[in-house]
């Protein structure tokens, strides 16, 4: 039914007749969200609405120097490094997770923070520290995890950020006419509508929470041109089927128990106010930064030539970096756009998008 071909095309219609101005910039900050949008040829169904991908994937803006400490570590004699199969391939400053195996280090891909935890509980013997990264989706089963006690020898580097002060940060840069946000889909059934409810209201832009399917994302556009129209600066919910108001209430507080919101750094985008999660003083214990004295410098630069940073931000697609599909493609991925699944380099380039089916 949401995936309905009939169905997808009046939604199109609705939002072609109701579309009085040239251009209605549309934001969104999921991968899955772009997967869908670029798989299904959405994009070329509304020809007035630019639908632009912010930051959605948290791959692509993981800190490069939370990377060069996991390979760091990965190269130290008793550690075990585990990390998300996504993140095995990102490089830091020079080398990558994968890297670091070619060179000898130890790197485990896991599918789950569980999978880690056992693996340290089988091997009493070696340190195993996670690369936890994740968006408010990852972060409450991290929390979980740190509030289970598990055993002394695991620990990890927190990389969990936080997506509505990056939404806020990127209305703060204004370097994107922005008319509306699709807020994404599974951050929501973790925080609800509440924390986007502020940044609507004080920056007037409308925004809809949508799910994955190509009518969800049509509806919630649909709601969302209606709203630029009406001058509605609010927060609307059409995924209803899974999204509530106050969000998923346990899964915040063990969030609350365990981290403390910090400043933090994303790839391509810089420091963003307010958009990481630390742990509290009292788990410092699970924090390798803190358990292992290494140092990693503070230094990187993208890739030359590759436009990651203006694709995180929204200012062009990925087609318009001149490296796209000539220099830089998922073999040979040149930024962290085009590494990651839910990169929107790597679903342009596999998926295209240019026509509706
Ligand atoms: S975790 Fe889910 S909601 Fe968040 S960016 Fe990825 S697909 Fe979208
Ligand atoms: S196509 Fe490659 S080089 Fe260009 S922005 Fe995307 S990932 Fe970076």
């Amino acid at each position: 039914m949401l995936r309905d071909k009939s169905l997808a095309l009046k939604v199109a219609k609705y939002i072609n007749e109701r579309c009085s101005r040239d251009k209605y910039t549309i934001m969104h900050v999921c991968g899955t969200h772009e997967y869908t949008i670029t798989h299904f040829g959405i994009r070329s169904l509304i020809p007035k609405v630019d639908l632009r991908a912010g930051p959605g994937c948290p791959v692509c803006v993981a800190s490069p120097v939370n990377i060069d400490l996991a390979v760091k570590l990965s190269l130290m004699d008793n550690v075990l490094v585990t990390t998300f199969g996504d993140m095995f391939k990102v490089r830091g400053s020079k080398f990558s997770l994968m890297d670091s195996k070619g060179m000898g280090g130890r790197v485990s891909i896991v599918y789950s923070i569980h999978d880690a935890v056992e693996l340290a509980r089988r091997n009493p013997d070696l340190e195993v520290v996670h690369f936890a990264i994740g968006f408010e989706t990852t972060a409450p089963s991290t929390a979980a995890m740190i509030l289970s006690n598990p055993p002394e020898n695991f620990s990890i580097i927190p990389t969990h950020l936080l997506i509505p002060p990056a939404m806020l940060h990127l209305l703060n840069l204004g370097e994107v006419r922005i008319d509306g946000f699709i807020c994404p889909g599974h951050v929501s059934t973790i925080i609800g509508v509440k924390p986007y409810l502020g940044i609507a209201c004080s920056k007037r832009v409308p925004m809809v929470i949508a799910g994955f399917e190509p009518l969800d994302v049509l509806i919630g556009v649909a709601m969302l041109i209606d709203m630029i129209n009406n001058g509605e600066c609010t927060v609307k919910n059409e995924y209803t089927r899974a999204v509530r108001f106050e969000g998923n209430v346990k899964a915040l507080e063990f969030m609350d128990k365990v981290f403390k919101v910090s400043d933090a750094y994303w790839r391509g985008i810089g420091f963003i106010p307010n958009s990481g999660l630390e742990l509290r003083d009292e788990f410092s214990m699970f924090d390798a930064r803190v358990k292992f004295d290494v140092n990693v410098e503070a230094d990187y630069n993208m890739p030359p030539g590759c436009r990651c940073g203006d694709v995180l931000r929204g200012l062009i697609m990925p087609w318009e970096c001149p490296l796209f599909a000539k220099v830089c493609t998922p073999e040979n991925p040149v930024g962290p756009c085009m590494v990651s699944f839910e990169g929107s380099c790597s679903i342009a380039y596999k998926y295209g998008g240019f026509t509706f089916h």
